[in-house]
């Protein structure tokens, strides 16, 4: 029995299921049925309508079933909305399929079909135009989410989009899968849905009618997408779809705009580095790798995988064996929450002649890192901003490849630590790990912007800038950020680290006060015959390895007589000759001494290995003989600054 309220006799090519009763959001909405339940101040029903209306869909047909009348009090004929809606009402309970079926008189021969418990901010014509490239029986539109334990997967051919099956959770325990979540948002064909739904009782689209329909020999195919659809149907979930709208996130994911997003080595970055990694069982997250691939899901930054995987060209892992590392390394991510968008991958090497090889794979490509061609393809995939990109890698490769494509690069301080030497490039910034990476690109990196913005007016005109501070207060990240920032204002600008000048035999002068561990004297003669200079001038800055303190090769730069030379180290603010000659100088902070503490402990156990009693000792002797000096001489900073 269900009753029907047609108002215009036109053909709809919107299906919304709004027959939900909101029983689980009664916390929140009280009584009112569910499509009429609030999202940031209007009914989620009203969102869809406008989106579908923004899209040119403007014939809908609602299906209802709980409290029908409020609905339709509300929403009327359409025309407050620029739509003419056409209601269909349900007295007996058929489920998603059986609703749809029992309305198809009214629908069009292909429709979209949307739930009224979802928030969505997708592209509906290009949705529509995907569908209409090949004929099938209907579209799905998929995603990664952030719960694939449970939630219905779809596995898809990966070359023609065609639906192979599609799997309702619960899944077993030892299963891998992929990521990829039927999102409830679909195109649907009227012949397919009119065979194939029975005329009695319940049937859920996605539970029982998708996978009748592959079993009946007809195509569904998967529309992959990063747009944002998620929902809404718990108090849970309305606040954390609430909060992301307020955050921007739908719009950030949008096809309307560029977007950003996070490029991740694989090996040694998210996972442990094991040589030939090419079983599944040997994959093992590094600490933190969930969460900070979480962060970046949640806060509308894209996750991109881009890796070297020469194994395949060296014949010691097949393209399977490596897809099957991936999907191992999807599911554990997607255990804690977290996915990677994409993950591309380069099977190639260049060198020929070994025993076993792949001889096809063997050869020069334009993907494998330090080339860009894997971020280049993402790009171009997903329409990303290289401006507003970052790349977070182990390897001087990684680094390399992240700053030819564009992108501000993070070295990380797990895997290889760039200790792999085989390009001389700099990364923009450092990182314990990569949760530490992404906290630095979410937070860190525009809290320092915001620091620098109001004192940039009076950096302008400068010829040496100082930064002073005691060490793991951020002096260097500040440095390169101000670097970046006086670059865009059309400055060039010269970066040096004391640190160069550190003396090598400063063992011997532990205890004689911080300014003997360094060669200032020579540094000051040397930066001076710059400074002076009337004529661009080169300079020579020596660098060590930061782990084992050998000399590296040095970096030769071109100082030009009006640009800016920044000098950051602990001691900069120490040398009055330093002091003499600089425009401004800046002292570095941190609020938290525990937190700084930390860091040195970190730091000191990464580079050195020491004991905890070791760290102790040269903690408290530093305590004395640099930070307590270092603090005193704050005073003569133009400006100090507290993180
Ligand atoms: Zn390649």
């Amino acid at each position: 029995m269900k009753e029907l309220n047609i108002i215009n006799k036109a053909k709809c090519n919107v299906a919304i299921l709004a027959g939900g009763k909101g029983s689980r959001l009664k916390s929140r909405s009280g009584d009112i049925p569910k499509p009429l339940a609030k999202v940031c101040g209007l009914p989620i029903l009203e969102h869809q309508i406008k989106l579908c209306q923004s899209y040119g869909f403007t014939q809908i047909a609602i299906l209802i079933h709980h409290q029908s009348e409020l609905i339709q009090e509300y929403f009327g004929d359409g025309s407050k909305f620029g739509v003419t809606l056409n209601y269909v009402v349900e007295e007996t309970p058929r489920g998603t399929a059986g609703a749809l079926k029992d309305a198809l008189f009214l629908l069009e021969e292909r429709f979209l079909v949307l739930y009224a418990d979802t928030y969505a901010d997708v592209d509906l014509k290009l949705f529509w135009d995907f569908d209409h490239q090949v004929q099938s029986s209907g579209t799905l539109f998929l995603h990664p989410n952030s719960h694939p334990y449970d939630s219905d997967i779809v596995e898809i051919d990966k070359k023609t989009n065609l639906v192979k099956s599609i799997r309702p959770y619960p899944h077993p325990e030892n299963e891998d899968y992929p990521n990829l979540v039927n999102a409830a948002l679909y195109i649907l064909d009227k012949s397919t849905i009119s065979k194939i739904v029975p005329n009695e009782g319940m049937y859920d689209l996605a539970k029982n009618i998708f996978n009748l329909i592959l079993s009946s020999g007809f195509l569904l195919r998967g529309y992959v997408s990063i747009e944002y659809i998620k929902d809404m149907g718990t108090p849970d979930r309305l606040d954390a779809v609430e909060s992301d709208i307020n955050g921007g996130v739908p719009e950030k994911l949008s096809v309307r705009n560029f977007h950003s997003a996070v490029f991740i080595d694989r090996d040694g970055v998210i996972n442990e580095d094991i040589d030939h990694l090419s079983n599944p069982d040997e994959i093992m997250l590094i600490d933190g790798a969930q969460e900070a691939i979480r962060y970046l899901n949640k806060t509308g930054f894209l996750a991109i995988g881009v890796t070297n995987q020469p194994v395949i060209a060296r014949g010691e892992a097949t393209f399977s064996d490596i897809e099957s590392v991936h999907l191992r390394l999807g599911k554990l991510l997607g255990d804690g929450g977290a996915y990677l968008d994409s993950i591309y991958y380069c099977p190639h090497h260049p060198d020929k002649g070994f025993f076993g090889e792949v001889p096809e794979l063997k050869i020069q490509c334009t993907c494998r890192k330090p080339s860009t061609g894997m971020i280049d393809a993402a790009v171009n995939a997903f329409n990303i901003s290289r401006q507003s990109s970052w790349m977070i890698g182990d390897r001087t490769s990684d680094i390399l490849a992240g700053k030819r494509a564009g992108l501000r690069t993070i070295l990380v301080q797990t895997g290889y630590a760039g200790r792999d030497y085989l390009y001389d490039v700099d990364p923009d910034f450092v990182a314990k790990n990569l949760k530490a990476a992404v906290d630095w690109i979410n937070m860190g990196f525009s809290q320092v912007c915001q620091k620098i913005t109001p004192m940039i007016p009076s950096f302008i005109d400068s010829r040496l800038l100082l930064i002073g501070g005691a060490s793991k207060t951020g002096k260097t990240s500040f440095a390169k950020v101000l670097k970046e920032m006086l670059g865009f204002l059309g400055r060039d600008v010269h970066l040096i680290s004391l640190d160069g000048w550190l003396d090598p035999e400063r063992k011997l002068n532990e205890g004689n006060g911080v300014l003997s561990r360094y060669k200032i004297d020579q540094f000051v003669s040397e930066l001076k015959g710059v400074f002076d200079s009337k004529h661009r001038r080169s300079f020579i800055h020596p660098s060590y390895d930061p782990i084992s303190g050998e000399k590296l090769k040095d970096k030769k730069m071109s100082i030009g007589p009006n640009d800016i030379i920044i000098v950051e180290g602990v001691v900069a603010l120490l040398d009055s000759r330093l002091l003499e000659m600089a425009s401004k100088s800046i002292f570095i902070d941190l609020a938290s001494e525990t937190e700084r503490t930390n860091r040195l402990i970190y730091e000191y156990k990464f580079r050195n290995k020491e004991t905890d009693h070791e760290i102790q000792v040269k903690l408290q002797s530093r305590e004395i003989d640099e930070v307590s000096v270092i603090r005193k001489n704050s005073e003569v900073a133009t400006y100090k600054v507290t993180f």
